[in-house]
């Protein structure tokens, strides 16, 4: 039995997308309503099929839906919230998949007040934004992390579970807060430096941008990856988790610091002690199956 028949996604970006294209894949009798605020995205997930029918208005989507995904940048989930209350069926479950879950938490909660809400994060995405980026096969073997507050209803989180699961991820359950910190030092602080290396190196002045492109191989490219990831997203991300991770940054700072004492002492050994420790993180990354056990991430070396 499927946990839901009726399915609306708002916001038809990388995520919302990904969602459709994987709810047809592995629920395909769930007829599938969407939205997007950009008339070009509306536009090519009507011409990429991705839903029965995309609505120009966000309450025009959910009117039948017994679940709602809100797959929208962290800082418009209160206000598209917000937009589609009163368009809400009887007995709706409303989720979301932002990166950040206290605040849509409580964004969600002062916006829908009696309504079932059982925030969510798929951890799972790519550099990549928009409908075309979108694949059906994103979730599967990655956690979908489920955030539900006291106001969420047993049964409602046990669905959201089981939509999840049908899609392929492993669902773990965790409070807001916890979920804020992990993630701070696990994706938002490596986004961060990602950043602000990419950032620092376009603005050297002794070394030239296309010597920094082209000897990129040494390191510099695997960071472009993530600094290419979407701006508006990630704006919001920091702004909504600012706490976290201005506390796992000052952690961060500190121990750059550490490191920078003992390059100008001579310390290998501290070196060496601390590359070794990391080297095994990666290892055990690996053989948990959350990468490619290829060297150098599966490239080819022609
Ligand atoms: P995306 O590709 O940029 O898609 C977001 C879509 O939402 C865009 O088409 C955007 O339209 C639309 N939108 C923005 N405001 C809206 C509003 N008020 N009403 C309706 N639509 C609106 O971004 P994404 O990567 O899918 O991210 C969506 C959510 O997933 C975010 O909350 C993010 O934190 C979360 N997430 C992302 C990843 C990842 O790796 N990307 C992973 C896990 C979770 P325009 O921008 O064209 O205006």
């Amino acid at each position: 039995m499927l946990p839901f028949a009726r399915v609306a996604i708002v916001g038809l970006g990388l995520i919302g997308s990904s969602v459709a294209r994987a709810v047809r894949q592995t629920m395909p009798t769930v007829r599938l309503t969407g939205h997007d605020a950009d008339p070009d995205v509306r536009a090519a997930a009507v011409a990429l099929e991705l839903c029965d029918d995309v609505a120009d208005q966000a309450g025009a989507a959910v009117t039948d839906a017994d679940l709602v995904i809100l797959c929208v940048p962290v800082g418009a989930i209160g206000a598209v919230a917000a937009e589609l209350a009163a368009d809400l069926a009887e007995g709706v479950v409303v989720t979301d998949v932002g990166s950040c879950k206290a605040s849509v938490a409580r964004a969600l909660a002062e916006v829908l007040p009696g309504v079932a809400i059982v925030p969510a994060h798929p951890v799972a995405g790519t550099e990549r934004s928009g409908p075309e980026a979108g694949f059906a096969t994103l979730f599967q073997g990655r956690w979908c992390i489920l955030t539900p507050t006291e106001g969420s209803p047993p049964e409602a989180v046990e669905r959201v579970a089981a939509f999840w699961g049908r899609m392929g991820a492993e669902v773990e359950l965790m409070d807001p807060d916890h979920h804020d910190r992990v993630l701070a030092v696990t994706s938002h602080l490596p986004h961060l430096i990602a950043y602000t290396i990419v950032g620092t190196a376009s603005d050297l002045e002794e070394v030239t941008r296309s010597e920094v492109i082209k000897y990129s191989a040494g390191g510099f490219r695997d960071f472009t990856r993530i600094a290419a990831s979407d701006p508006v997203m990630w704006r919001d991300v920091f702004l909504s988790n600012r706490e976290a991770v201005l506390d796992m940054l000052g952690r961060f700072s500190e121990d750059l610091s550490a490191l920078s004492r003992a390059i100008r002492w001579g310390d290998g050994d501290a070196l060496e002690e601390l590359f070794t420790r990391t080297r095994a993180i990666r290892r055990a990354v690996v053989e948990q199956g959350q990468d490619d056990a290829r060297e150098d991430f599966g490239r080819s070396h022609p």
